[in-house]
């Protein structure tokens, strides 16, 4: 009896967010907007780009251009990677590398007018994504935090 109880409260928590327009929202009313969005830009040097991600803690940050399109992602591993030598981490090579040989570009990004729904099918993968507008100009991220909080706010409601 209890299992069957339980069951049926599942259904009706599904049903509800079949029939909500929770996953049809835009991305945008979630982003962290670019302004608050810690990045680097083409031409910056390795030694820069490991100097803002060690100070602000984050993983991983967008690279963009001269004009706030996105370029790419840079992460520490990916700096890590370019400085190993075959016995030893090549410190000395951070002030001549560019970010821009080193960053990730094949990455998925989302717009801003995409759907809730998107977002939270690509954050399985990935703990963050970059949002752009349509010409490509950084709007700001998608993170999995952000979508978890939203998403754990609408399932207890709709209990
Ligand atoms: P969080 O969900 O806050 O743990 O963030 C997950 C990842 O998203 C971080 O490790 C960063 O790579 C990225 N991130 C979150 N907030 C920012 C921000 N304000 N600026 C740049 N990257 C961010």
């Amino acid at each position: 009896m209890e299992g069957y109880k339980l069951l049926l409260e599942e259904r009706f928590t599904l049903v509800a967010l079949n029939n909500n327009e929770f996953l049809v929202m835009p991305i945008s009313d979630y982003l962290i907007p670019a302004d608050k969005v810690a990045h680097v830009q083409i031409g910056n040097n390795a030694e820069h780009a490991l100097l803002v991600l060690t100070k602000t803690g984050y993983s991983a940050i967008p690279v963009l251009d001269a004009k706030y399109k996105l370029q790419g992602l840079l992460g520490i591993g990916m700096i890590t990677d370019a400085i190993l030598g075959l016995e030893r981490i090549e410190y000395e090579r951070l002030s001549e590398l560019k970010v821009d040989g080193i960053m990730q570009t094949d990455l998925p990004v989302i717009r801003t007018t995409d759907r809730f729904q998107k977002g939270l099918d690509l954050l399985i993968n990935h703990t963050f994504l970059c949002v752009t507008e349509d010409d490509g100009t950084f709007a700001g991220i998608l993170t999995r935090r952000v979508m978890l909080k939203q998403f754990k706010k609408y399932v207890y409601s709709a209990k």
